[in-house]
């Protein structure tokens, strides 16, 4: 399937779809992104205002114009019959989504290709919900490579939708992460993509980050000094803030720098200090009292993360009884695996205080340390809906072991939380527009995808041959499956082609590992192992390699897959969270040929690797007809924010209305 024009159901566990109003909105939302970007962008920055202290703002877009949303059919194919928008009850379509996928994940456990055969979507939610597995006849026949992937049948014609009104929203996002000024990994991305699409949808957003030393300053427009003397409540007394604003690539940024001598922001590296957990509640305390002292009322805070979690609890326990009774709040959780656990000094310090309260196991009281509050916690309980980035990961957070301790949490509040795909902003990551690569291209002129490959291999002195290249782009982290890592760089060159690897990890001795890794294969014409951040560089990977290799442990999201999908680049990944929900299988997937896009196995170990792994190197090499039907199959899904934008705007007008 290239592009679904409804179904916003399927990509969010819970639809807070109220009405069929609501879901047509979602429908139309799945217009080509491109012109809409374009012509919406022209119209921003006409209105000026003035905040509360009388600072002029910079220029904002109109905002509170009813906007309307256009049915557009084009490049949109006919969803499957049975992904036809729902517009059940919230309460009713979680029930049903959870309960259909307890069952399909406890009988139908997919075994790895190719020793065995099955459907590696057994579990993924959109499969679970809706789709039956394979029949076992279909399964046996795939036994033997399939015939190449057709192009897709053109897309049945679409009936014209009226147009949808819906008045615009203001939306505060308070993130620790912004690309291109702060980006660690996949948090920052997925803030810059949605601030765009919400914003271009007609909504007036704003961003409320730190302001970090380590900021990339060439790419904030306009920064000036906007408020200067907030005053921040903590412990008995007050820190002294100075609050910037300026454009990060159109968007509209708040900077938070505190004055005190705990130096919070004024350091190298964004995380892993051993403070990190007060420096972050300082900051999402500093953020709601701007929001207050600056009279902003948002529709909507959207926070990322236990960095941002303790907003919500502020909000109602503190700020809701000084005026601030309109925000509803959302709160995204990128990685279950950081929490932010902290001692009573949190209490204290907040002057939240009442640990009688804070403590209990219905508040911030964690589940597994005792005398210890969790930030993250405490946002799921305080906020009015809770989603994590992908639905299969909404599901194994919650049923599967994978919530790290939270799982008892979600299970209370489950009817407010639920999983939304994030999208790729491709306005950034474009093979037919990005200024990184030395050659653009796209789906009609994928010969041009080799110039890039030369590039690549010229920057990092590979051989220049008739080899693959396989690639990995990550954090090195335990996550990230980095015994598997290490194995396919073996494998791959055992199995003749090259491996690229960019990473790095603020863990001393995993990069240590991968330095002397590295030097062992120094000598290499067919590998090159780069430690470090490179933004740059990995424009050019993406574009460069022909596989792009995806191992994790477990994935929330993953957006390393989706980038390289829109290059041409074949994931191979393991059947984990958003890489569940986004790779099909070449050869073993339910799903009609044209939508598979890459290559999938189930176990963590070397075997399943291979089994994948060697699959893939094999069709390219003797298959490349094959291989590259799969690399149009994979440019073709649209994974931009146009639908998970709508299925955020659904949740906003669910909680604004509940
Ligand atoms: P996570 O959020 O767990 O780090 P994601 O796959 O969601 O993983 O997002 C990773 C993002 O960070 C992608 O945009 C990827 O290209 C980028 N990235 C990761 N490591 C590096 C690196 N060493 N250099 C450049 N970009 C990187």
């Amino acid at each position: 399937m290239v592009k679904k024009s409804t179904g916003a159901r399927d990509q969010i566990t819970q639809n807070p779809a109220k009405d069929p109003q609501t879901v047509q909105a979602a429908d139309d939302a799945s217009a080509p992104s491109q012109s809409r970007k374009t012509s919406t962008r022209k119209g921003e920055g006409t209105k000026r205002r003035t905040d509360p202290q009388g600072v002029e703002l910079p220029a904002e877009p109109a905002a509170l114009t009813p906007v309307v949303f256009r049915a557009d059919a084009s490049a949109t194919p006919e969803p499957p019959a049975d992904e036809t928008p729902q517009a059940t009850g919230l309460t009713e379509s979680a029930q049903i989504e959870v309960e259909a996928l307890a069952s399909e994940v406890e009988t139908t456990a997919p075994p790895n290709p190719p020793e065995t055969s099955g459907s590696l979507e057994a579990a993924a939610p959109e499969t679970a919900v809706s789709d039956a597995l394979p029949a076992e006849a279909e399964t046996e026949a795939m036994a033997e490579p399939p015939p190449p992937a057709d192009s897709p049948p053109a897309p049945d014609p679409q009936p014209v939708l009226p147009p949808v009104w819906r008045p615009a929203l203001f939306i505060i996002h308070v993130t620790p992460e912004l690309a291109s000024v702060a980006k660690v990994g996949g948090l920052g991305d997925m803030v810059f993509g949605l601030t765009r699409e919400l914003a271009i949808r007609g909504n007036h957003v704003e961003i409320i980050l730190p302001k970090y030393a380590s900021l990339r300053y060439d790419q904030i427009y306009g920064l000036q000094e906007i408020y200067r003397d907030l005053w921040v409540p903590w412990y008995e007394g007050a820190i002294h803030c100075t609050v910037y604003f300026g454009f990060v690539h159109g968007r509209k940024c708040f900077f938070i720098e505190p004055h005190s001598q705990d130096n919070f922001f004024n350091r190298p590296s964004i995380y892993g200090y051993h403070d990190d957990v007060m420096r972050y509640a300082f900051f999402s305390r500093a953020a709601i009292e701007f929001m207050w002292k600056t009279n902003k009322h948002p529709d909507i805070i959207h926070c990322h993360d236990w960095q941002t979690a303790l907003v919500p609890v502020y909000l109602y326990e503190q700020y809701q009884a000084l005026g601030m009774t309109h925000p509803r709040v959302c709160l995204t959780i990128h990685n279950f695996a950081h929490q932010g656990l902290v001692g009573p000094e949190l209490l204290r310090a907040t002057g939240l205080h009442r640990p009688e309260r804070f403590f209990s196991h219905t508040q911030l009281g964690d589940h597994r340390y005792p005398n210890t509050l969790n930030i993250l916690k405490g946002g799921i309980v305080y906020s009015n809906f809770v989603t994590t980035v992908s639905p299969r990961y909404a599901f194994e957070s919650k049923d599967m072991g994978q919530g790290f301790g939270l799982e008892p949490v979600l299970h209370t509040h489950h009817i407010k939380y639920g999983g939304v795909v994030n999208g790729v902003d491709y306005d950034i990551w474009n093979p037919e527009i990005d200024h990184h690569i030395p050659v653009q291209y796209g789906i009609d002129t994928l010969d041009r995808k080799y110039d890039n490959k030369r590039a690549l291999r010229h920057r990092l002195l590979l051989a220049d041959n008739e080899k693959a290249i396989v690639a990995f782009i990550g954090r090195l982290d335990p996550q990230k499956g980095l015994e598997l890592v290490r194995h396919a760089i073996f494998y791959t060159l055992e199995r003749g082609a090259q491996f690229v690897l960019l990473g790095s990890s603020p863990d001393g001795r995993i990069n240590t590992d991968f330095w002397g890794l590295k030097r062992m294969l120094n000598d290499s014409p067919d590998c090159h192992l780069e430690i470090g951040f490179d933004e740059d560089l990995s424009h050019l990977i993406y574009a460069g390699a022909d596989m792009i290799l995806v191992p994790s442990r477990f994935e929330p999201c993953g957006l390393t897959q989706l980038i390289a999908m829109r290059y041409g680049t074949i994931p191979i990944v393991r059947a984990v969270g958003g890489l569940a929900d986004t790779v099909f299988d070449k050869d073993y997937s339910s799903r009609p040929l044209h939508e598979r896009n890459g290559y999938v196995f189930n176990d963590y170990d070397n075997p399943g690797l291979e089994s994948a792994l060697g699959r893939a190197i094999a069709c390219y090499r003797d298959y490349p007809e094959h291989f590259r039907e799969l690399m149009k199959n994979a440019m073709r899904w649209d994974y931009s924010w146009n639908r998970p934008g709508q299925d955020y705007l659904n949740i906003y007008d669910y909680i604004r209305e509940s």
